[in-house]
């Protein structure tokens, strides 16, 4: 039988830490603060901001909220993200992505001090993880890391395959498993003979993009499993790149869609926000 990985739980867990650990900042007269920046009117964005003011308000975190109209410039995006980088009082600052279409992202993630990037999407910031220096990473990776260590999962010296290269998730997910002496493949769409790089896994980590692909033809028998794909399906479900059904008789261990990484992410980004008063 395969253990479940319960990122409903152990995202729940990290943030009754942070929330103690609020709580004896606020005694020092230190408060965390987050700001928020939401441009334009994209429904899942404003699901995820939301989701992310809740989680704030539960550990204790200040929120500050800016929720721009579409029609916002990039040099009008631009001046609050400078306003805020010098206001001493917030510590981290979040542009939800993506952004509308006339701005550019790379300017914006470029914009933000590199001391308040909470997301960790600076250069400065992913120069750091590469290095091995101190700064922030990338919540939806840390995540899974977490995810592995919380559920007693060792990484050292396994054969860690990674399916996909984004600069938010693959890309960071292979430095950190490497970090923690594992033996890493970062696959992408060029990859020849995928089913057979998979196959080698003991830690299997999908972050293709596309529902269910990931079946049993891809899995080393008693592979460890993580799922980071999140898809809507027509009949309103949610489900992950990997076929679960499919794989969870094979697999020792498999996160769930929804329940697994999804809430970690979350929780991480709450972790640095804590990390960025701490440092201030
Ligand atoms: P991207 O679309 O940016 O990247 C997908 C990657 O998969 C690319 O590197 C691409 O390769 C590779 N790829 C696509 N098709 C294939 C294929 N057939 N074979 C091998 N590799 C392939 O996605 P993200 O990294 O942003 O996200 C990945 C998934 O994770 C999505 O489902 C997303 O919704 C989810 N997600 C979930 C989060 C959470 O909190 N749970 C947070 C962030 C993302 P190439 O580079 O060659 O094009």
């Amino acid at each position: 039988m395969a253990t479940l990985i319960d990122g409903k739980r152990i995202s729940q867990e990290i943030k009754d830490e942070l929330k103690e650990k609020a709580a004896s900042l606020k005694a020092e007269g230190k408060e965390a603060c987050l700001a928020v920046i939401l441009v334009g009117e994209d429904p899942a964005s404003k699901v995820y901001v939301g989701n992310k003011k809740k989680a704030c308000e539960y550990i204790g975190i200040r929120s500050e909220s800016y929720e721009l109209p579409e029609s916002t410039s990039q040099a009008e995006l631009l001046e609050l993200i400078e306003r805020l980088n010098a206001d001493a009082k917030v510590n981290g600052i979040l542009v939800q992505l993506p952004v509308p279409k006339h701005i550019d992202e790379k300017a914006v993630i470029r914009s933000i001090s590199p001391a308040k990037d909470v997301d960790g999407f600076h250069p400065e910031n992913v120069g750091a993880l590469l290095i091995g220096e101190k700064g922030f990473v990338s919540c939806t990776p840390a995540g899974v890391i977490e995810l592995l260590k919380r559920s007693g999962i060792s990484i050292e010296g396994k054969e860690c395959v990674v399916i996909g290269r984004s600069n938010i998730v693959g890309k960071p997910m292979g430095v950190l498993l490497l970090r923690e002496n594992g033996t890493v493949t970062i696959c992408h769409s060029r990859t020849q003979d995928l089913k057979n790089v998979c196959k080698r896994a003991d830690i299997l980590v999908a972050a293709v993009g596309k529902p269910k692909m990931i079946n049993r033809e891809y899995i080393k028998e008693g592979a460890v499993v993580i799922d980071v794909g999140i898809h809507r399906m027509e009949n309103g479900k949610l489900c992950g790149d990997v076929d679960f059904d499919d794989v969870e008789d094979m697999v020792s261990a498999i996160t769930p869609v929804p329940g697994g990484v999804g809430p970690m992410t979350i929780a991480m980004l709450m972790k640095n926000c804590m990390e960025s008063v701490e440092e201030s």
